[in-house]
């Protein structure tokens, strides 16, 4: 059969994950240094695990309300609250979804009509073009530079909104370069968002980690942002729950409501086994990562010194657990250091270009890996460094 006649030209012509594509060439290689997936390297939090054990022996093995148990909507009203200073009201307001991924896709399917253009920051997370692109709107990428930290600057943003810009897509911190947004900054596009009418969705996922005494700032926080943003978060980084698939969307009630449409009919609710977990992980607060928080940025001034220490520019991000050091300087494109570095020394990072061609010249590390594995990465990524070098 000619299968690729039977298929949706959208999705036949979607690129794969490039993180997924370098991922296959290491599956199975138990020799490899990994500082590639972005996930903490700790199991989920005991209490958090056995609040889920006691569910499942009670039985609680059911679907849920669409919208998530209504308890968890209330853990997740107070956690907002207090982290970013804003209320929801849980009985309207709020969406449990399957992790941030699931709220990003139908935020787009519930608001995007087709040619409607998206603003994004690129590099980026893997999954922002495409949910754009099923959804049937248009990516408008703007470039972030290391000058800046990889921060978003307004005016870069300003140039690009057109009469068709809807949405202004944010992720601060940022996956994959650990940028953060200076206030200044983010106060200029809320006020170009409020200017040009647009909603702004903004992936809150690595907000809790933060370095440096920073204090956390979100765009809803702005005046005239509340009504137009939809938060995302969700409880894989912070709280390590990647596997337990469980995210929020907080936003006017209009909006979760048609997000809610697209969420009753392709997911129904997210699994109850998670969602109890999630109401433990928001009882347990900062006790939950403040360690893993701390540990992370130890991580961070190891790496970030490692890499600058071996010619490899490397800025000292501020937040997530990630650092996006420049490898021009070895002569090699992002791919070929990434393969090289694998195949001669089994240690795996990704190519900054799996995030987007703006993600050239540099790879991603993630330093969520024991401190004696990223020494010894270090060590490894050192000596094929001056091999390449030396010629
Ligand atoms: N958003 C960003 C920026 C991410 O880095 C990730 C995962 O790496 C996600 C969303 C997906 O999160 P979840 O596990 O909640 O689906």
């Amino acid at each position: 059969m000619d299968y690729n006649s039977k298929l949706s030209t959208q999705i036949r012509d979607l690129p794969r994950s490039g993180i997924r594509d370098f991922f296959e060439l290491v599956i199975g290689r138990s020799d490899v240094i990994s500082l590639g997936v972005g996930e903490p390297d700790k199991p989920t939090p005991w209490p958090i695990r056995e609040a889920a054990i006691r569910s499942l022996e009670k039985g609680q093995t059911s679907y849920t309300s669409n919208l998530g148990l209504e308890s968890l909507r209330v853990a997740i009203s107070g956690y907002v609250e207090n982290q970013f200073r804003m209320t929801y009201d849980p009985k309207k307001e709020i969406l449990v979804t399957v992790g941030v991924s699931e709220a990003l896709d139908i935020a787009f399917r519930a608001m995007l009509n087709p040619g409607d253009e998206v603003i994004y920051h690129e590099p980026c997370y893997v999954s922002y073009s495409p949910s754009i692109k099923m959804a049937y709107g248009v990516p408008v990428v703007v470039e972030t530079r290391e000058e800046n930290k990889f921060a978003l600057m307004a005016a870069d943003v300003e140039k690009a909104i057109t009469p068709k810009t809807k949405v202004i897509a944010l992720n601060f911190p940022t996956n994959p370069t650990g940028g953060v947004m200076p206030p200044e900054e983010l106060e200029k596009i809320a006020a170009l968002a409020v200017k040009h009418d647009l909603l702004v969705f903004t992936d809150e996922i690595y907000c809790e980690l933060l370095y440096d005494n920073q204090q956390h700032k979100s765009i809803v926080e702005y005046p005239g942002m509340r009504e137009r943003t939809v938060l995302l978060h969700g409880f894989s980084k912070a709280f390590a729950m990647t596997g337990w698939r469980l995210g929020y969307a907080c936003a006017p009630a209009p909006l979760i409501e048609a997000m809610m449409k697209v969420h009753q009919y392709c997911m129904l609710c997210a699994p109850i086994l998670s969602q109890v977990a999630g109401i433990e992980a928001l009882k347990m607060g900062a006790s939950a990562y403040e360690d893993m928080r701390q540990s992370y940025e130890q991580r961070r001034n190891v790496i970030v010194s490692r890499l600058n220490g071996m010619g490899l520019h490397c800025f000292n991000p501020g937040g997530a657990f990630y650092v996006f050091p420049e490898i021009r300087s070895t002569g090699l494109t992002s791919k070929e250091f990434a393969i090289g570095l694998l195949e001669k020394k089994s240690v795996a990072v990704v190519p900054g270009t799996a995030f987007g061609a703006a993600g050239e010249g540099f790879v991603r590390c993630c330093y969520a890996t024991a401190p004696e594995l990223i020494v010894k990465a270090m060590d490894l990524m050192e000596e094929f460094v001056n091999e390449v070098r030396a010629g």
